[in-house]
């Protein structure tokens, strides 16, 4: 093998970023298809992103993904921007050109939908979708979600208001319904995202049981290895029969950023059975 110093070099950002599964994901792409690269997490202080990006660059790493909470300081900085980015307003995957540039992309969306659909089977196209939260997340996957042709796309938040922004952000790309969470209709949906973080501190967003359908599906982009998530969980414990957590679509926006590096397409089909030991 070559040193790791001649291999080319990729990492994940964030704060904190210890916990990311990005390098073991990264490591088994690189495995499948030969690469020649290594991958590793690297935390960056909260108030010196730029400076952090910029002493990366100088050590030649070749691409970077951007985790909480820089998600929309990396969109600030990049000297281009893929028309999904543009229209994100947050960047999760970075190029790092060798004439110093920086060109920003994010595969979020890509990565939901791919998982949503091929893996998982959900057909969007005339359904009622439901998404909860209104943060950075919820940015990157819409348009994505709207190219499906989805009956219809609510959003509801805690913060209203926030939720009203991105309606209005993205108006010219589709109808985007803004309800409370309490005025939703029950039953109303056919797939619910949970897109809040609150399950990072294992609670639930304040959704009613009723709005759930039993029939339809219910997605946490949270993830964990080891048990379900409080959203699967609970959803699950309601009746739901489709309930799956965000892995999927971890592993599917890995894949996309690893060819926009790679210009190679690694094989995500085992991948999460392999993190999940089974
Ligand atoms: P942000 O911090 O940008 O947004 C957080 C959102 O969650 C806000 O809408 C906030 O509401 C809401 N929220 C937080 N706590 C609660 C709560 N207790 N009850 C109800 N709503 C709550 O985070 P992101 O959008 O970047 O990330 C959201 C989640 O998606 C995270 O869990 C993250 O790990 C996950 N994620 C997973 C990915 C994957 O590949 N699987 C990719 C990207 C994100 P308010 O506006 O009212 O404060």
């Amino acid at each position: 093998m070559p040193e790791s110093s001649t291999l080319d070099r990729y990492a994940v950002v964030g704060n904190p970023v210890a916990h990311s599964l990005s390098p073991r994901i990264h490591a088994e792409f690189a495995r499948q298809t030969g690469q020649l690269l290594s991958y590793e997490a690297i935390e960056i202080a909260t108030d010196a992103f730029a400076a952090g990006i910029a002493d990366l660059q100088r050590q030649g790493y070749r691409g970077l993904n951007v985790t909480v909470p820089f998600k929309r300081e990396a969109w600030e900085l990049c000297d281009r921007l893929s028309s999904r980015a543009e229209t994100a307003g947050a960047v999760n995957t970075l190029i790092l050109a060798e004439d110093g540039s920086i060109q920003g992309d994010n595969t979020d969306g890509v990565g939901l939908v791919r998982d949503l659909v091929q893996n998982l089977h959900v057909d969007l196209a005339g359904k009622h979708i439901l998404l909860l939260g209104a943060g950075g997340a919820v940015r990157g996957v819409l348009e994505p979600l709207l190219a499906e042709s989805p009956a219809s796309l609510t959003i509801a938040n805690r913060s209203l208001d926030r939720a009203h922004a991105l309606a209005r952000d993205f108006k010219d790309i589709g109808n985007i319904q803004v309800v409370a969470y309490p005025d939703l209709e029950e039953k109303g949906y056919q797939l619910i995202i949970n897109a809040t973080a609150a399950g990072l501190g294992n609670q639930l967003p304040p959704l009613s049981g009723e709005v759930l359908d039993p029939d339809g599906t219910c997605y946490d982009m949270m993830y964990n290895l080891e048990s379900a998530t409080a959203f699967v969980a609970w959803s699950s414990e309601q009746g739901v029969r489709h309930s799956y957590d965000g892995l999927g679509m971890l592993i599917e926006q890995a894949a996309e950023a690893f060819y926009l590096w790679r210009g190679v397409r690694p094989d995500t089909g085992r991948i999460a059975s392999q993190l999940r030991g089974n």
